[in-house]
């Protein structure tokens, strides 16, 4: 398994903010002490502004480069944010060229990106990093892409890049009523989405999963992207749903059967027991 981080994702932080750096501290010890799967630590490749621009306008980046004030109340102007969202950006195109040489490959970095629309950064995203990474597969060559999302948010930001994007697909799977309010019904042609309940019992949630997963597999995509959130954990502080590791293993396992080019990035996922979630998927994928 190839997992793309930097250090440095780690420098920024607001005291009691729920997207810290402990996630991908904590995360990055946990895979270099255990054993059970074997780990190669890559870091991102360069970003030009141009492939921001396919997925954001030409203010908004002007916008996060200036971080001159707060985005909204949980996306914070944190010092050289611009920097940190451009590799993590980084980190998930790495993911995504290594995915299409058929590999596996994770990115792991903060900050998230998939409540990033083109023109706002929020949700404690500022640059919606699937979406430039799924972009940049098209325009060097894919002539289908696919990202699904299994964050307990809805991909509000993904799916409104994409919706205007030809020959890209996106599903999503999450707790509704829930931040950020969408993702209620499908949108164009190529947005498909799958809200569940509050509470929703691990089998249910299983099938939901698997429902969304058969709708983007159909179209036959050359790869597909996944926005990685474990906040549909049982225990995770910002939802209410119910999985546990092994069905984060599980989803990992069933993405490796489906026989297609997978690319992950983390997005969400706020407990404590992150790191042992990541390495649940991680080995779901590797078929360990
Ligand atoms: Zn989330």
């Amino acid at each position: 398994m190839k997992v793309i981080t930097d250090e440095r994702c780690t420098a920024y932080a607001l005291p009691g903010h729920p997207e810290r750096p402990a996630r991908i501290s904590k995360t990055v010890e946990k895979l270099r002490s255990q054993k059970e799967l074997s780990v190669t630590w890559l870091e991102p490749v360069p970003v030009e502004d141009a492939a921001i621009l396919r997925a954001h306008t030409p203010e908004h980046l002007a916008k996060l480069k200036a971080a001159a004030a707060d985005f909204d109340g949980d996306t914070p102007a944190y010092k050289d944010i611009f920097g940190h969202a451009r590799r993590s950006a980084g980190a998930a195109i790495h993911a995504m060229r290594l995915a299409r040489k058929g590999e596996l490959a994770f990115s792991l970095i903060r900050p998230p990106g998939h409540h990033a629309t083109r023109d706002q950064a929020m949700g404690f995203c500022f640059l919606n990093s699937i979406a430039i990474a799924a972009l940049e597969a098209r325009a060097s060559g894919a002539s289908k892409v696919a990202v699904y999302d299994f964050d307990v948010h809805h991909g509000n930001g993904t799916e409104a890049i994409l919706v205007t994007e030809a020959q890209t697909l996106f599903a999503s799977i999450h707790q509704s009523p829930c931040y950020p309010g969408t993702g209620r019904r499908d949108v164009g042609e190529n947005c498909f989405n799958f809200p569940v309940s509050p509470m929703t019992s691990r089998d249910e949630y299983r099938k939901v999963l698997t429902k969304a997963m058969e709708r983007l597999a159909k179209e036959k995509p050359d790869v597909i992207g996944v926005s990685a959130g474990f906040d549909a954990y049982a225990r995770d502080p910002l939802a209410q749903e119910t999985l546990e590791a092994e069905d984060f293993h599980w989803i990992g396992e069933f993405l490796r059967k489906l026989g297609i080019p997978v690319f992950s990035i983390l997005e969400g996922g706020y407990s404590d027991d992150l790191p042992d979630l990541i390495l649940a998927y991680l080995k779901g994928l590797e078929g360990s």
